[in-house]
């Protein structure tokens, strides 16, 4: 990245590039507005006054991917989209609302990154990360600040709630940025909510901090940078071989919703069972995606990664008239953010999928190993039934728990053109139609 800085400067050596870009730009993106806490994603660039545990951050330049920090291409925009999604997936189950709007601007105090500053850290239960830079002046791909185990700077009035997630280097360190920049994210967020890493031990010997777990899953506490997933995880904390840290279940003490959804997570609104199913919103015979959604959860205080029944279910239903129908029904994990009926990238559950009749009979599931479930039959009879949405739930350290949405087809079928002529026949005008062609 200095290499590429000093390029820049060489090709327009008397022209100095703004370091922020306009923040009027960057896409407005909340994905649960009022909770209680803030995270705050900010691409735009920062100039951060004074120490930061004794190191001065000073000036951070907007995300940049194209050399020019004065503006955000259309490409830069889809990657703040990806990265906001990434995090805000992560966090669905919880009372945390991942923003690109900053707040500081509803308080009236934006007018200086100075001021902007003061109110942050004086602001509790907010993160503001800054996402930029080569971060030169702490090293690493983001820092956090904790004073100490178990207490969480922007749990504190008075502390230092600023953040840095340091993206150049993952652009020039040629990883998958999106995905690095954004489990980054997760990870130093996860420590502003108490957090410690997930480690790896051999025997009582910690020989991974991060753990990098699998290429499948690993711990957003660990390193889950070039993981399929990056998931929350119950399992050997950096404080100790024998030290179990329950990612989910901390992260519920500090981000719960009392009173809410299932155990204080949240709950997006869908029926838990069938007698209270929420009906399918269908568009002519489409399933209307941007409504059939959901997030499944824990259903626990204590939250069990493994098992199906240690988390929420999800029903939906819809009813064939007389002539019955065709299902094609495919789950998606993940948010559907950037492209209608398309999963952004990241998601976090593996889900199981089954159609039931009214009686709750399963006619079929889908639980492949992908995180894409497709139920399709043919000549259902006339009735109600049901989708069910559930955790997987197939490992006994890693959650399966995030967000969802249907597409496909919910397809009645006419009545047959026979039954139409029988009937037809019945009131006379078939035998009228003989008459009319014998005539001609
Ligand atoms: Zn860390």
């Amino acid at each position: 990245m200095r290499l590429r800085t000093i390029a820049v400067c060489f090709v327009a050596c008397l022209w100095v590039a703004p370091l922020y870009a306009q923040t009027s730009a960057i896409p407005q993106l909340n994905s649960r507005g009022g909770a209680a806490y803030t995270l705050y994603l900010n691409f735009g660039g920062f100039n951060y006054s004074g120490t930061w545990f004794g190191d001065t951050p000073g000036a951070t330049a907007s995300y940049d991917t194209n050399g020019n920090t004065a503006i955000f291409t259309a490409s830069e925009k889809t990657d703040i989209q990806k990265i906001w999604s990434r995090t805000a997936d992560k966090y669905a189950a919880f009372n945390v609302n991942v923003t690109t709007v900053d707040p500081s601007i509803a308080a009236g105090q934006s007018a200086s990154d100075i001021q902007r500053q003061t109110y942050y850290d004086n602001t509790s239960k907010l993160m503001h990360m800054v996402i930029g830079g080569d971060g030169a002046w702490a090293g690493g791909g983001g820092v956090v600040g904790i004073s100490g185990v178990g207490v969480a700077e922007t749990t504190i009035t008075g502390g230092l709630h600023t953040n840095w997630s340091f993206s150049n280097n993952y652009v020039s360190g040629g990883t998958a940025f999106h995905q690095g920049i954004a489990e980054t994210i997760a990870h130093e967020n996860g420590h502003a909510l108490k957090l410690q890493h997930q480690s790896r031990y051999s025997g009582t010997t910690n020989v991974e901090e991060y753990d990098s777990g699998t290429a499948a899953r690993a711990p957003i506490m660990g390193n889950s940078d070039n993981a399929e997933r990056g998931l929350w995880r119950k399992g050997t904390s950096t404080l100790g071989f024998n030290v179990i840290q329950n990612d989910v279940g901390v992260l519920l003490s500090n981000a719960g919703i009392a009173g809410s959804g299932a155990a204080g997570f949240v709950d997006s609104g869908v029926g838990h069972t069938r007698a209270t199913a929420t009906t399918l919103a269908l568009t002519g015979n489409t399933i209307n995606s941007a409504s059939s959604k959901g997030i499944i959860t824990p259903n626990n205080t204590d939250p069990n990664p493994l098992g199906e029944a240690n988390y929420t279910t999800d029903f939906f239903k819809f009813t064939f008239g007389a002539g019955g129908g065709n299902v094609n029904v495919t789950l998606r994990s993940g948010l559907s953010t950037i492209t209608a009926g398309v999963a952004d990238e990241g998601a976090t559950l593996d889900a199981t999928l089954r159609l039931l009749n009214a009686s709750g009979t399963v006619l079929a599931t889908a639980n492949s190993a992908t995180f894409a479930e497709t139920i399709a039959m043919s000549n259902l009879a006339a009735g109600t039934y049901y989708l069910q949405i559930s955790s997987a739930g197939a490992d006994a350290q890693y959650f399966d728990m995030g967000s969802y949405f249907l597409t496909g087809t919910i397809a009645p079928v006419p009545e047959p053109a026979a039954v139409l002529l029988i009937a037809a026949a019945g009131l006379g005008l078939y035998s009228r139609v003989r008459r009319y062609r014998t005539a001609a």
